[in-house]
């Protein structure tokens, strides 16, 4: 992935997200009082065109990101290593 300049946190982040993403189908199969977070099963991944969520319980997409070729700044400290393709 070359879309992303990795730059290094000096500083432990906090959690700056201020609206959550959703799979609507997850959501939609909610009981009243079920957070999301624990019923949804996301991965997050790069791509060619740029940073996708996909929805293992639906296997179907919920977000695909495209950089349209720019680069985009990052923070990435907490960032795992890129694993091989599975
Ligand atoms: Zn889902």
């Amino acid at each position: 992935m070359n879309n992303v300049i990795e730059l290094k946190a000096f500083r432990r982040m906090e959690s700056e997200i201020n609206q959550y993403i959703h799979c609507a189908e997850c959501f939609n199969e909610l009981s009243d009082g079920d957070p999301p977070k624990e019923y949804q099963v996301l991965e997050i991944g790069w791509t060619e065109k740029g940073l996708q969520i996909w929805c293992r319980r639906h296997d179907k997409n919920v977000l695909h990101l495209d950089f349209e070729g720019r680069k985009l700044k990052a923070l990435a400290s907490a960032q795992a290593r890129r694993a091989p393709d599975e």
